[in-house]
């Protein structure tokens, strides 16, 4: 039987499930809560496609990018997206060309899913970032029927699932637009169940939105609404799901070493936060939530031109985009504490757990301190 991609470096992509012709690959959650391929022995013959198609193993070409700061001038928009409504603008274009979209959105137990949308009013199921690893379930199957049938398809991912995408498809189609994003990294989706189910203390959850923007500041906070019309939110300094995410303890093995870094990537646009611009004389410094964009294809080119009427954009250097977005050329460094969080995970609370690895208490320090000077 076949040897897929080192777990450590398997990024959960799903390009060889898809990919398998005899089905023998699924995707199953492993001890830490990520998504990993899983091969049955019965059914492989021993093809190689999978491994033919992982990213991992043929990983993506270096872009010279066109880099711009870009915001919708739709504040409805804007409210809605993460950060400047760029995804919003380009999804629309799709659908107006009759085509379909597909992104992370919610299931019904708000898990994280890849789905597809094909009217208009339902853009906002995808738009907003979710700081979890979203599943891809069949969507590279299905993207390649609507691909085949003449259908325009936007798909929007991390920059391993566009790989992985790719790698799937194993052709160029000019009626596919792709778009990943400068990627942080994704958090085990079992430590965000965990934290839906210890932070909802039972109460039917409504609405999850992980940057509820704040009003002028330009910052935001985690936000989960009830049926019962109670809210939650918490600064991203306080809530104990994102303390984790941006302490680098709760990410998938893989995006410690990210192959995608340093402008590797697939996709025709790559879309992020402008963070900086308002450290240069771009006539965006003052406004707050610009995304950045970077243009690394003609078609990605063309893409941005059609929606430019729709936004305030300015042309930008490289270095400037590099400058307070450090994702954009490396991956982040691993906490030394990350695979005992992720097994503490199974046993302690979720306020617990983040006291004991991300809180500021005496213990929770020095036990921070000792693994880094243990790590060195
Ligand atoms: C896990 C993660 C880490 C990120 N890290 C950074 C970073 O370090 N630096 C930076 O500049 N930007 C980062 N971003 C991107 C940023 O948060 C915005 O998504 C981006 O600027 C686009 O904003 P927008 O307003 O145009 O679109 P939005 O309205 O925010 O739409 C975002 C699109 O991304 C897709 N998406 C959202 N969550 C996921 C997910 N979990 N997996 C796959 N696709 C998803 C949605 O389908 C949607 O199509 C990250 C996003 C995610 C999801
Ligand atoms: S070698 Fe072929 S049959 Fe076996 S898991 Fe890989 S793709 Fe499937
Ligand atoms: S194709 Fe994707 S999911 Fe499969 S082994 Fe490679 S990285 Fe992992
Ligand atoms: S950091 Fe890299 S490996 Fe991790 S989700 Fe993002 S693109 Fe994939």
């Amino acid at each position: 039987m076949i040897n897929l991609t080192d777990e450590l470096k398997c990024t959960g992509c799903a390009g060889c499930a898809a990919a398998c012709p005899t089905g023998a690959i699924t995707m199953e959650f492993g001890r830490e809560g990520f998504l990993v391929p899983v091969i049955s022995r019965d059914a492989c013959i021993s093809c190689k496609k999978c491994l033919s198609v992982c990213p991992v193993e043929h990983f993506p070409q270096r872009v010279e990018p066109l880099v711009y700061g870009a915001r919708a001038k739709d504040e409805e928009i804007l409210r809605l997206s993460s950060s400047g409504g760029v995804f919003s603008l380009l999804a629309r274009l799709t659908l107006e060309r009759a085509g379909t979209v597909c992104g992370a959105g919610f299931d019904a137990d708000f898990s994280v899913v890849h789905k597809f949308v094909d009217k208009a009013e339902d853009i906002p199921q995808l738009t907003g970032s979710k700081y979890v690893q979203s599943r891809i379930g069949d969507s590279f199957k299905r993207i390649r029927e609507e691909l085949d049938l003449g259908r325009q398809v936007m798909f929007v991912g991390t920059p391993c699932q566009c790989a992985g995408l790719k790698a799937f498809l194993g052709k160029e189609y000019k009626n596919l637009l792709v778009v990943d994003f400068v990627c942080h990294g994704v958090p085990s989706p079992k430590h965000y169940k965990k934290y839906l189910q210890e932070i909802s203390g039972g109460k039917e959850i409504a609405k999850v939105n992980f940057r509820c923007k704040l009003k002028d500041s330009g910052g935001y906070e985690m936000g989960l609404d009830f049926a019962d019309s109670t809210v939650y939110r918490s600064k991203v300094a306080k809530d104990p799901y994102m303390m984790a995410f941006a302490q680098d303890i709760s990410l998938r093995a893989s995006c410690y070493g990210c192959f995608s870094k340093d402008l590797h990537s697939v996709a025709d646009l790559t879309l992020g936060d402008f963070w900086g611009i308002d450290e240069t004389n771009s006539p965006l410094a003052e406004k707050p939530g610009v995304s950045l964009v970077l243009i690394n294809t003609e078609r990605g080119k063309a893409a941005f031109d059609s929606i430019s009427s729709s936004l305030e954009t300015d042309c930008r250097k490289l270095e400037e985009a590099v400058k307070k977005n450090p994702c954009l050329c490396a991956s982040v460094k691993k906490n030394p504490l990350r695979e005992k969080f992720l097994r503490d995970m199974d046993r302690l609370e979720i306020n617990k757990l983040t006291e004991k690895y991300c809180g500021s208490s005496y213990a929770a320090k020095l036990r921070r301190l000792i693994a880094k000077l243990r790590a060195r």
